[in-house]
């Protein structure tokens, strides 16, 4: 009996509401539990507490294993290779693991003969199988071995070779281990799914995977991804074209689970200092009891604002000033997709982070999210203190810049900014200031006009993008251009106080020492 293909859809589709369903609920466990666990002190309930949240999280990783599997299987994973640089693409996932390998004191390697060079092949099916191979790699190989990725080509396909000095398997075992469901007993947690999904993934992408092992040395399997066109169909090729391009290149956010499934995930939060908060976070999520769960955890560290849904959020938006979006992507009214299109598509608003939240794994939503600029997309179920580290660097990460800003004497604006309309509304401040750079009566009014924005929304955004004022944005470029002249050295400091747009020597030589640490003549002497 085959079921006819409508009911396999069906299956399909129930599964991964299944799964979904799940997820959701498993939130509510594993989020709390986590933060039970740094609370707790007794030495017998913490070890019960991780028993709970080891088996939890299999259960999870099974969850996300069984839809990926499953969604393979019935080809739901469309192979839609492209030319692209898969060093790229695999150092991104190799670099996921590297905090692991530094615990676990592991000489990881990364080789690759492909920097340079666009080859064919489809990123998230890549994603996946180097995902499985490396989690795999690090579960089998002991502390102070080595663990290596290389990538080359060799006649006519890409090969990609994840090594491994571990265990090794026996040579018995070494065909059965690519069927489902099986395990070699080694006292490791596992599903079996992994190399099942890597070897039909492998197939589907109509390459080849060997391997190569030894019990005691070590494995290294080989991924062989054809490079002839004539083996993919006109149909699977027609990524190529442009239009799917786009929508392929970001990752699938897998790695979390897998690297989970290795790993016991510590995060330091050290940042609790007493009275001070890091920023403001806007969370929209419709859901009470999730509103309530993030509001708990986040409100020691951040200031708070909460809509039920993204069109409240954006009306919020309009008079907070607001460090970092956090959205559910499901939510009545307006959901978080079409909030975040709606933030990043505006000037205004475009430079805050956005984080969508959902329980859908699926690699369409994350990409939707993402294609529309969301800078990050958290399953659920995720760890609230993980929630938090990724805040927080988000934060840090923008200090950075703000102090980049600062010290650097050109500015960069495409160092700076995160995003295209951010980095041409700088480029354009920059324009508009040199272009005035004599001009003793140039003011911020005359500044945000000939932006076309407010005088407020002009400060605002420099505030955001570069931490300082426009006037301080003004001076900057000022002294910069001071500081160029002078060391020239053919102009007298009165002259070049003019020709930065100061009517007197002394009001530049008193604003350039406050700016710059010393007088004109002192910096031009040296
Ligand atoms: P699991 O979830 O159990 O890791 P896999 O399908 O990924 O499932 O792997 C199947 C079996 O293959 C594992 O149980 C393990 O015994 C063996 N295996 C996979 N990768 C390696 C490796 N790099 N080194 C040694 N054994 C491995």
């Amino acid at each position: 009996y085959y079921p006819h293909p409508k009911s396999c859809i069906y299956k399909l589709n129930s599964s991964v509401n299944i799964s979904h369903e799940l997820r959701t609920p498993l939130t509510l466990i594993v989020a709390p539990l986590q933060e039970l666990l740094s609370n707790v002190t007794g030495h017998w309930e913490r070890e019960k507490l991780l028993y709970i949240q080891r088996n939890t999280k299999r259960l999870l990783h099974l969850v996300n294993q069984l839809m990926d599997y499953r969604r393979a299987e019935l080809g739901i994973f469309e192979l839609k290779p492209v030319y692209a640089n898969i060093y790229k693409r695999v150092l991104n996932t190799f670099l996921n693991y590297e905090s692991l390998a530094k615990r676990k004191d592991i000489d990881y390697n990364f080789y690759s003969e492909l920097q340079d060079e666009d080859v064919l092949f489809d990123g998230t099916y890549l994603d996946l199988i180097v995902n499985n191979l490396l989690s795999n790699a690090f579960k089998y190989t002991g502390d102070g071995e080595s663990v290596s990725v290389k990538l080359y080509k060799e006649n006519k396909n890409v090969v990609l070779q994840v090594i491994d000095t571990g265990v090794g398997i026996p040579e018995d075992k070494q065909q059965k281990i690519f069927e489902r469901f099986y395990q070699i007993e080694n006292g490791h947690e596992g599903s079996g799914i992994g190399l099942s999904l890597v070897q039909r993934l492998v197939e589907l992408h109509h390459g080849q995977i060997t391997l190569v092992s030894e019990v005691g040395e070590g494995s290294t399997f080989s991924i062989y991804i054809p490079q002839d066109k004539s083996v993919y169909s006109a149909d699977e090729l027609l990524g190529s074209s442009g239009e799917l391009e786009g929508q392929r290149v970001y990752s699938t956010n897998a790695h979390d689970m897998y690297v989970d499934d290795v790993e016991f995930v510590e995060v330091e939060i050290n940042e609790k200092e007493e009275g001070s908060k890091h920023g403001t976070i806007l969370i929209a999520e419709d859901n009470e009891e999730l509103r309530q769960y993030l509001s708990n955890g986040l409100s020691a560290q951040f200031n708070l604002i909460e809509a039920e849904n993204g069109q409240q959020a954006l009306d919020l938006l309009k008079d907070n000033d607001v460090d970092l979006i956090l959205s559910d992507v499901m939510m009545p009214v307006m959901d978080g997709i079409k909030l975040c299109k709606s933030v990043k598509q505006n000037l205004r608003t475009c430079h805050i982070p956005v984080y969508l939240l959902s329980a859908k794994v699926d690699v369409k939503y994350q990409l939707k999210g993402l294609q529309v600029g969301a800078d990050d997309y958290i399953p659920k179920p995720f760890s609230m203190e993980v929630l938090i580290a990724k805040i927080l660097n988000m934060l840090r990460t923008r200090y950075r810049i703000f102090e980049h800003f600062s010290n650097t004497a050109e500015i960069e604006p495409d160092k700076i900014t995160s995003n295209a309309m951010d980095e041409e509304m700088l480029k354009k401040a920059i324009a508009i200031v040199e272009k005035n750079i004599s001009n003793v009566e140039f003011s911020t009014e005359q500044f945000a006009s000939e932006m076309n924005m407010s005088r407020s929304n002009l400060h605002l955004k420099l505030k955001a993008i570069t931490g300082k004022s426009a006037i301080d944005f003004i001076h900057k470029i000022r002294f910069n251009r001071a500081c160029q002249l002078l060391k020239e050295g053919k102009y007298t400091v009165s002259e070049i106080s003019f020709m930065v747009g100061y009517n007197t020597p002394s009001y530049f030589a008193a604003r350039f020492k406050k700016y710059m640490g010393c007088l004109p003549t002192e910096y031009g002497k040296k």
